[in-house]
């Protein structure tokens, strides 16, 4: 691990390492990968939907696009932060 201190990214309490009073929460998300391109849509004229695709592309960098399809991410939380935080992660 680095020297910078960490803080809750709840709270933002400082968290001191080497004393058992954080967690580490790795998160990865991905775009819908079930999505499969089917007989029908290749016999379509897709040169509309790449078009448009192309131009909401442009505006973006090469990260900002791939992060529309794939983030991971460290966050940090203290123990109190954390103990609420797991039972409803989404709320
Ligand atoms: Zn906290």
């Amino acid at each position: 691990m680095n020297d910078s201190p960490l803080f809750c990214r709840r709270c933002g309490a400082e968290l001191p390492p080497g004393r058992a009073e954080f967690y580490v929460v790795k998160i990865e998300a991905f775009a819908d990968p079930t999505v499969t391109i089917t007989e029908e849509d290749l016999q379509r004229d897709i040169r509309a939907d790449i078009a448009r695709l192309v131009e909401t592309m442009s505006g973006l960098s090469e990260q900002e696009a791939m992060d529309q399809v794939y983030r991971k991410l460290t966050i940090y939380l203290c123990n109190a932060c954390y103990r609420e935080w797991i039972e409803h992660p989404t709320g």
